[in-house]
């Protein structure tokens, strides 16, 4: 989905940066250069946000401000300086934040602002308070960043909650509360729930001198004491969910196959293994491939390396697409895997009998060299309870399939 952004601004430099920045972040770009056309832009379209120069040549004291506001675009407002005059218009409409344009770090700022309001829209939040003139406060906040929102007017409440959506990444949480303190909310959150999962930012009204380290000690990452400063809890909420985000691209990368986007061997090991585990005491068991493509090193030897590579994605993409039910992976070279939960084995051999015969069939659609080659697969299952040697005795099935002349499925 392209989202629009109305990007108001008279100084044609600046507005080329900002129109630059905006494409970048993913959106569809139009400029006024006026109110008036500020105005008329927004009865004929839909925006998502707006990025708004305090000063237009028609507008000489932010007048553009409450005109996209009022219109429910959220609004990043761009100024000059920050004098009281500024600031207090500014701050007397809910924008989304202000950028003072001389800063060094402005057009960085804002880069990182637009990225952010599409991301929010993925990103749970619970907010949970007794007060619930507090909780609607708080809401109106996070709407307003564009953020999902759970609330909960107590810790019971709050755990339940993150029960039942397990995607709810942020709390916020009060600390004085019926039932449970926010302090043994954030601990039981913690007991249940890891750092990288879940970020926890605590907020009090209380003087109690000791209550912010209480909260961090108890597993919260933040803390925000009431009554605070909206753009103070906007910048510690973003830089949770930053490093959030950052902590979910680093396990990503991590389980990932660099060349083909499968799941790579260390993920497979560990899935698989954590799954054998499960199943061990419930008399079911787990079953494995391993797919290797025939004499994959003569492609290589004679189209090259990056044809090679682009035979590997391609099969990759069709490997994953067949198998969309069962863990899947690149355990290294021109060597995949598939390991089966819970399935009958004559089902399982169906299946993968379907995808070598898929690959003969259709293996010169993967190049534009229209290369036709083949793959061998060595199929193991049984009461094996480690992948390790699940593992080992599918490798011998598949030399059986080497061995007796390749484009086969040995069991
Ligand atoms: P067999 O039928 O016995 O499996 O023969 P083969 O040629 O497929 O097997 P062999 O193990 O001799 O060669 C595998 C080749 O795969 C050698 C290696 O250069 C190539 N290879 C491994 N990883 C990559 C990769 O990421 N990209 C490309 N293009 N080639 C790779
Ligand atoms: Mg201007
Ligand atoms: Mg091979
Ligand atoms: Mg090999």
């Amino acid at each position: 989905m392209t989202r629009k952004i109305l990007i108001v601004e008279d100084t044609p430099a600046m507005a080329r940066v900002q129109k630059h920045i905006a494409l970048k972040a993913g959106y569809e770009v139009d400029v006024a250069k006026s109110l008036a056309q500020t105005k008329e832009l927004i009865s004929n379209n839909n925006y998502f946000c707006a990025v708004v120069d305090f000063i237009l040549p028609d507008a000489p004291n932010g007048e553009a401000v409450p005109c996209t506001v009022k219109a429910d675009i959220p609004t990043i407002v761009m100024t000059g300086n920050i004098d009281k005059k500024t600031r207090d218009t500014v701050e007397k409409y809910p924008i989304i934040d202000y950028i003072i344009k001389e800063n060094k770090q402005a057009y960085q700022y804002l880069e990182k602002q637009l990225q952010r309001l599409p991301r929010n829209e993925n990103v749970k939040v619970l907010v949970v308070d007794d007060s619930k003139s507090t909780r609607r406060y708080i809401c109106s906040l996070l709407v307003r960043h564009k953020y999902q929102i759970f609330e909960a007017q107590d810790g019971h409440e709050a755990l339940e909650k993150l029960e039942k959506s397990p995607d709810i990444s942020v709390i916020i949480t009060d600390n004085e509360m019926p039932k449970m303190n926010g302090d043994e909310l954030c601990s039981e959150i913690r007991r249940l729930y890891s750092n990288d999962e879940k970020a926890i930012i605590g907020i009090s009204g209380s003087d109690s001198i000791g209550l912010s380290s209480l909260f961090l000690k108890n597993g919260a990452n933040d803390y925000l004491h009431k009554p605070f400063n909206n753009e103070e809890f906007y910048c510690r909420l973003s830089q949770n969910v930053d490093m959030l985000e950052q902590i979910a691209t680093i396990k990503h990368q991590a389980n990932t196959d660099y060349l083909t986007n499968l799941p790579n061997r260390r993920y497979f090991f560990q899935e698989a293994e954590k799954s054998l585990k499960q199943i061990k005491h419930v008399k079911v068991d787990g079953a494995l491939a391993m797919l290797d493509i025939d004499h994959f090193k003569s492609i290589n030897d004679t189209y090259g390396h990056d044809v090679g590579d682009e035979v590997l994605k391609r099969l990759s993409i069709c490997f994953s697409k067949y198998f969309t039910k069962h863990l899947v992976a690149r355990l290294g070279g021109e060597e995949f895997a598939v390991y089966f939960l819970d399935i009958d084995k004559q089902e399982a051999l169906k299946r993968l009998e379907g995808f070598r015969y898929f690959v003969e069939t259709n293996s010169q659609e993967f190049s534009a060299s229209k290369i036709k080659f083949t793959i061998s697969i060595g199929f193991a299952s049984g009461p094996v309870y480690h992948i390790d040697e699940l593992l080992k005795q599918a490798d011998l099935k598949l030399y059986d399939a080497k061995e007796s002349g390749r484009n086969k499925v040995v069991s």
